[in-house]
Order: structure tokens, then sequence, then C-alpha cells
């Protein structure tokens, strides 16, 4: 394992205490009992456990980073199919023949195609760690 970091909380008159381990047990009881998608974590309440995660090198941090981009991607995604709702549908009824329909790709924010069922990434975010 690498070299661990230490959080600390600073008091009013300077001096400061270890709460690593307090830190960690809340982060692991909180990602240990999320189901993701189960809503149990709205996406805004997510962001700061990932960012807790990924600050302090903890683990699983992965799972609630996929959480958020895929949470991010699916509300793109619907906004875009509003916006481009004829398109959309035409989309839809030639896919159901069972081929992938040419289109340009539009990625979401999250780096994934927002048309209905492709499976394309941006380069950028497929290599992202
Ligand atoms: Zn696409």
């Amino acid at each position: 394992m690498s070299e661990k970091l230490h959080i600390f909380v600073r008091q009013a008159d300077g001096t400061e205490d270890d709460i690593t381990e307090g830190v960690q047990a809340l982060y692991d009881l909180v990602i240990g009992s999320v189901d993701w998608g189960s809503g149990f974590l709205s996406a805004e309440d997510a962001v700061p456990v990932a960012r807790l995660g990924r600050l302090c090198g903890f683990g699983q941090v992965e799972e609630a980073e996929r959480y958020l981009r895929e949470q991010q991607h699916s509300e793109e995604q619907m906004q875009f199919i509003r916006e481009h709702r004829e398109a959309v549908e035409k989309y839809r009824a030639m896919s159901g023949y069972g081929y992938q329909v040419p289109h340009d790709h539009v990625f979401s924010s999250a780096g994934m195609c927002m048309w209905p069922y492709c499976p394309a990434q941006q380069e950028s975010a497929a290599s992202a760690p």
C-alpha cells in the first residue's frame, strides 16, 4: 500500500487532531452500504463522497465515480433526446431492424455517445482512470 494520507481537524486554538480513522470508517460505511443506482445516494450526494475517496486514496472510489458519470450521462441523454425527438424516433425505428444506425456521435460530458444504444465512448474518457 502506498504512503497513507492523514486527515486533520484544526481547532480554533490551532491544535490539530488526526481524524483519518474516523473519516475512513464513515467512508467505508457509506460505500459498503450503497447499492449504486438504488437511489440511496443521489448524484449530488455522491459528489463529495467520490471527491473524498479520490483525495484520500480510499478504496472503491472508482464505483462512486462510475456512478456519477452514468448519472450525469443519463441526465444529458434525456435532455438530448428531448431536443432531438424526431431524429431520435426515426433512429429508434430503424434500430428495430437490429443494425447500428449510422450517425454522428454526440458525446455527453461523461464522454459517452447520447444516441440510444450506442456504445461509443470518447477516447479521453475511455482511458481515464
Ligand atoms: Zn454514437
